[in-house]
């Protein structure tokens, strides 16, 4: 890519390590890449989770959304890439749109590719999709530790009937605290701290309706 991060400068002169100042969201070297993870009130309730990868957000559909219990193995399904500014959408897709219904951000933050070949060097996080396997380490105001992304059925690129399982790996030191998985009509987003029926209530308000 001949893409110039018009922040080069800005990036240069902070550790966002130590700083809590915006990383920005032009992706910068050594810029970790970003993930999110939506609430969608549509036809069916669902979470969408997305990582990014390159210049879009590679997307699957969970319906019971991502659990903190390595015993749990979500069903995601893939879903068409989106663009990198999806990462802020909260609000009301219009009914009888694609999607119709109210989507909150629940968790966003950054990700760290883990995964290996068999003789431990690191695979691009690309190629490792492909294949159909994917380990990484999320770094959210929720979501925290290693997860993974297991196809399960079908191709890559693949038919109706591709799956995977998104799984919490099992780490020392991890506790489980509460539920682990939030329910999605009670949880509020990271971004304005609104359940779905705010954002709803709110989108109405400002129609007039
Ligand atoms: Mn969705």
């Amino acid at each position: 890519m001949t893409y110039k991060d018009p922040l080069l400068t800005y990036h240069g002169k902070r550790d966002f390590g130590r700083t809590g100042e915006p990383r920005g969201r032009s992706g910068g070297s050594g810029a970790e890449p970003r993930f999110v993870v939506q609430i969608h009130d549509a036809s069916t309730m669902h979470f969408d989770f997305r990582l990014q990868v390159g210049d879009v957000l590679k997307s699957w559909s969970v319906p019971k959304g991502p659990s903190t219990d390595p015993g749990d193995k979500r069903l995601a399904v893939p879903t068409e890439d989106h663009p990198l500014e999806y990462e802020e959408f909260e609000g009301v897709i219009p009914e009888g749109e694609y999607g119709g219904g109210t989507v909150i951000v629940w968790d966003h933050g950054t990700y760290r590719p883990l995964s290996h070949d068999r003789r431990g060097r690191p695979v691009p996080f690309d190629e490792a999709l492909d294949r159909g396997h994917v380990t990484f380490r999320l770094h959210g105001a929720k979501l925290r530790g290693e997860y993974a992304l297991t196809r399960f059925r079908g191709d890559a690129g693949g038919g109706k009937d591709e799956a995977w399982l998104l799984v919490k790996a099992r780490e020392e030191g991890t506790r489980k605290a509460g539920r682990a998985t939030p329910d999605p009509r009670r949880a509020r987003s990271v971004r304005s701290g609104r359940t779905l029926h705010q954002v709803a209530a709110e989108a109405q308000g400002a129609d007039g309706r």
